[in-house]
């Protein structure tokens, strides 16, 4: 595992990820692909909000299932989290936010969110 320090734009939200991609997923939702995500899904004891509880904003759509977190100053997403299937809580990072991964570097596949 690598651990990566991502944030929103203005660095009012920071967050911190154990993961190790091999690939990353665009997803298909209304959301996903008006902000033009590329994601990666991990546990929610892989990720750590390190700043910027304060500096966000949740907005919710549709099932009200997923948290769409956004800095109140920059209006960006670095992540978002809600519970999957199995019950567990679970978060999707935006890869665009992490510093130093390389999200060019590796394949991007299709996600059918617009299916959930
Ligand atoms: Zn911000």
């Amino acid at each position: 595992m690598t651990e990566y320090t991502g944030s929103c734009h203005c660095g009012a939200v920071q967050i911190k990820v154990d993961c190790e991609p091999d690939k990353v997923f665009e997803c298909n939702c209304s959301i996903c692909r008006r902000a033009g995500w590329k994601l990666v899904f991990v546990p929610a004891d892989k990720f750590e909000l390190l700043k910027g509880a304060d500096a966000l904003r949740d907005y919710q759509f549709h099932k009200e299932h997923i948290h769409h977190k956004f800095c109140t100053t920059c209006g960006i997403r670095p992540f978002s989290h809600g519970k999957g299937p199995d019950g567990a809580e679970s978060y999707s990072v935006n890869v665009r936010c992490l510093d130093g991964f390389d999200y060019l570097g590796v394949p991007t596949e299709h996600f059918d969110g617009a299916a959930i």
